[in-house]
């Protein structure tokens, strides 16, 4: 580790170093710097920093500079093992001890510890206030305390937990160690009782605002909630969404109906057995269940850093408790949603949690901080404002440009033929359908009810091309509020068309709706489309090809590995590397989230992977690739991935999913024949895609190949002639993709 055991604080130039050496970052986050000099210079701190600030960094630079050990405490169990993997990622001694450890384990970490081998240990607080633990600490070169979650010392704060008291004893006994508490919730009185009770005397406070400008705010009707929260999902697929419930059974039900309409979401509560919820919460870490539909019990021992949605089903119960659970979207600062679900008769569903509080001071406290949370969810006004000036912010811009108060910004959109299409489709399926009937006629789907009914023979039967599901919807959305079409009441609402409807298509007028900028509708096919689409995407097409290919390759990795996905990049710095498409170690480096130790040990990978993507060819890897590889290779790497409209974009994060044809067309409702256009469609883009497990057979794809070399030209029936009846269209129409000729 590094030895500079000097007490003087490293100067500004030294501490950047390390920041780049050890955890490949180039420069310090607002309030980092300052924070670091503090405890360099040998004094208490109290930081208070949001929820994805950057805190970790304010003990773990200090640890690496200041020599001996530092130890972290922290009540997240489930999280040490995960920092301490992502820690070691970059080269830095770090160990843990907690009750998941063995008492072999246990006693061999301590013996490296007093070896001077660990620079950071983390311990739960029931282990530190044992008197066994003292005694080992007092065997160690101990040079720094960080307390993590420090509000947890704190009867006032919302999360008191008693063993936070008995921490104070460490400062009697090591009163000459340096403590840093660390919180992201602390109003004036926590603050202060954190201060007190360890006995801080001069201590640093540093106060970072509540701002988390990364993450925008908005509000969504409680009514159409099921379809709202499917078209949020539909744009966020594959990435990690929290959606929270009120009540257990809510989120049951709720994970149940995701799961049948083919997202993959698990249920969270206080109530499952403890291995269910670990299981969940792991496997939630890892990526490979992406949806958690949860009570507020899910979250405090979540550390993921790329939640990207967090969804509020149901009114919560406070704002300090929305605040807490939006948190936890976007730590990576990346751009991230949080979505609240309301209508006004909301609150109600409190009455019967507040109605038992007995204590009528706390039953009248509840009520207020109900009250607040409804007052937040009224406002037409910015969101953040009122948020970041309930938590003492003061806030001089009125608008934040990131909620929907502040950036409704609407767009007049030209949709006079598109809505015509739309009721007449109503009007010919005979008023009696919901949307999604009336969204399958319209984009041709194949599926059983639609051809049961007829439907298929209508003249409106396909006929828009220029929309996807989801841009239908916010059109039918848009014709209800003008008062075109209407929608009934009940479980399955059904639209009809109104006289004003039926007025209006005879006139042959023009109609354009004003829908907010963030709700224009995705087009297929369009240079607009395109642009809505990317939206989802890093900035530059030709960097969202090659980010989806970076990403299965950190999967891989990870999985190799066994550590969750982020201890390998987190989505910040893929973005950074996708942008930078460095080719060379040297070029690698200078990427925001790549040091030395993740360059040694990732690097390799990551430049072979971006240079086949700019073109480089298998060959160089070393060995010749078979006949089969080096197809696979020249259909993924062409040139750069272009944009893709709404509809691939599905069907290629679908694809990434590891999904088959079949799969993919059973979930999205199309026929196979569709899909493989789409995959079409995007390796034509210049998008990567996994061909492999999508191919028959080896013989099969020989066969097939065999009998496309023997035609020129596009056509397909001779070719499946020549084959035989055994050979769908399909499948021929993937081997010619692996081909490279599309
Ligand atoms: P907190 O504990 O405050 O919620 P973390 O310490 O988990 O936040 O940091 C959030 C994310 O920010 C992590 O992915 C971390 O690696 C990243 N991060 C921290 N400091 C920096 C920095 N100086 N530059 C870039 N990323 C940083
Ligand atoms: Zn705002």
């Amino acid at each position: 580790m590094t030895p500079s055991i000097s007490a003087t604080p490293a100067s500004g130039g030294d501490l950047l170093d390390i920041l780049k050496q050890r955890f490949g970052y180039d420069e310090f986050r607002p309030g980092q710097h300052a924070i670091i000099s503090n405890a360099l210079a040998g004094r208490h701190g109290l930081v208070v920093m949001p929820t994805g600030g950057g805190k970790s960094l304010c003990y773990q630079l200090p640890a690496l500079a200041l020599g001996g050990l530092t130890l972290v405490v922290s009540p997240l169990i489930a999280l040490m093992k995960d920092q301490v993997d992502a820690l070691r990622a970059n080269g830095i001694a770090a160990d843990f001890l907690n009750s998941s450890l063995d008492n072999r384990t246990a006693a061999a970490v301590e013996r490296k510890a007093q070896a001077g081998g660990v620079s950071l240990l983390y311990a739960a607080p029931e282990r530190v206030v044992m008197p066994g633990f003292r005694r080992f600490l007092r065997t160690l070169d101990l040079r720094l305390i960080a307390i993590d979650e420090a509000h947890c010392i704190s009867e006032w704060g919302h999360d008191f937990r008693p063993d936070y008291r008995a921490l104070s004893e460490l400062r009697t006994e090591f009163p000459q160690v340096p403590v840093m508490a660390l919180t992201a919730t602390a109003t004036q009185r926590v603050r202060q009782d954190i201060v007190d009770q360890l006995g801080l005397d001069q201590c640093g406070e540093f106060i970072s605002g509540f701002d988390r400008p990364n993450l925008s705010y908005r509000l969504l009707p409680r009514k159409n909630s099921w379809d709202a929260l499917l078209n949020l999902l539909e744009a966020r697929q594959g990435q990690s969404v929290i959606i929270y419930c009120l009540s257990r059974r809510e989120t049951e039900d709720l994970a149940g109906r995701l799961t049948a309409s083919g997202h993959s979401a698990a249920a969270y509560h206080a109530g499952l057995d403890a291995d269910t919820r670990r299981l969940t919460q792991e496997r939630f870490i890892d990526g490979e269940v992406p949806i958690v539909v949860a009570t507020i019990a899910f979250g405090m021992g979540i550390d993921k850093p790329d939640i990207r949605l967090v969804v509020h089903y149901t009114l919560p119960k406070s704002i300090e408790g929305y605040y807490q659970e939006t948190g936890r979207a976007g730590r990576d600062g990346m751009p991230s949603q949080c979505v609240l679900f309301f209508s006004d008769g909301e609150q109600r569903k409190h009455d019967y949690f507040i109605n038992r509080i007995e204590d009528s001071d706390l039953h009248h406290a509840a009520r207020q901080q109900l009250l607040k949370m409804v007052e937040y969810a009224r406002l037409a006004t910015c969101r953040r404002k009122f948020l970041l000036e309930y938590f003492g912010d003061e806030v001089s811009r009125d608008s934040c440009g990131n909620c929907d108060n502040c950036s409704s910004e609407r767009r007049s959109v030209d949709v006079t033929v598109v809505a015509q299409k739309m009721l007449s489709a109503v009007i010919r399926t005979g008023e009696r359908f919901g949307f999604a009937h009336v969204a399958h006629v319209l984009l041709g789907s194949n599926v059983a009810r639609v051809r049961e009914l007829g439907h298929n023979q209508l003249s409106v039967f396909g006929i828009v091309d220029d929309y996807d599901r989801t841009g239908l919807r916010q059109i039918a959305n848009g014709l209800v509020e003008t008062g075109l079409m209407a929608r009934s009441d009940g479980q399955y609402p059904t639209l009809s068309v109104t006289d004003a409807g039926r007025a209006w298509l005879h006139s042959r007028q023009s109609l354009t709706l004003n829908l907010r900028v963030d709700d224009e509708p995705p087009q297929r096919n369009t240079a607009s489309g395109g642009a809505a689409a990317a939206t989802h995407f890093p900035a530059s097409p030709a960097a969202a090809g090659l980010f989806a290919r970076l990403r299965t390759l950190r999967r891989r990795l990870a999985d190799q590995q066994g550590v969750p996905a982020f201890v390998v990049f987190n989505d910040a710095t893929l973005r950074n590397l996708a942008a930078a498409q460095p080719t060379r170690p040297e070029d690698m480096l200078r990427v925001s989230g790549v040091g030395p130790a993740k360059l040694d040990k990732y690097g390799a990978q990551f430049l072979a992977e971006i240079r086949q993507h700019l073109g480089g060819d298998a060959a160089r890897s070393g060995r010749q690739p078979s006949a089969i590889e080096s197809r696979l290779n020249r259909s993924s790497d062409t040139n750069p991935g272009g944009p893709l409209a709404d509809t691939y974009l599905s069907t290629f994060r679908m694809l990434g999913q590891g999904l088959t044809i079949a799969d993919i067309a059973e979930q999205r409702g199309l026929t196979e024949q569709t899909v493989v256009a789409h995959v079409e469609r995007i390796v034509a883009a210049g998008h990567s895609v996994d061909l492999t497990s999508l191919m028959p057979p080896t013989e099969r794809v020989d066969r097939i190949l065999d009998a496309l070399s023997g035609f020129d030209g596009d056509r397909l029936a001779p070719v499946r002639e020549s084959l035989g009846d055994d050979f769908s269209y399909e499948e021929i129409r993937l081997v010619r993709i692996l081909r490279g000729q599309t």
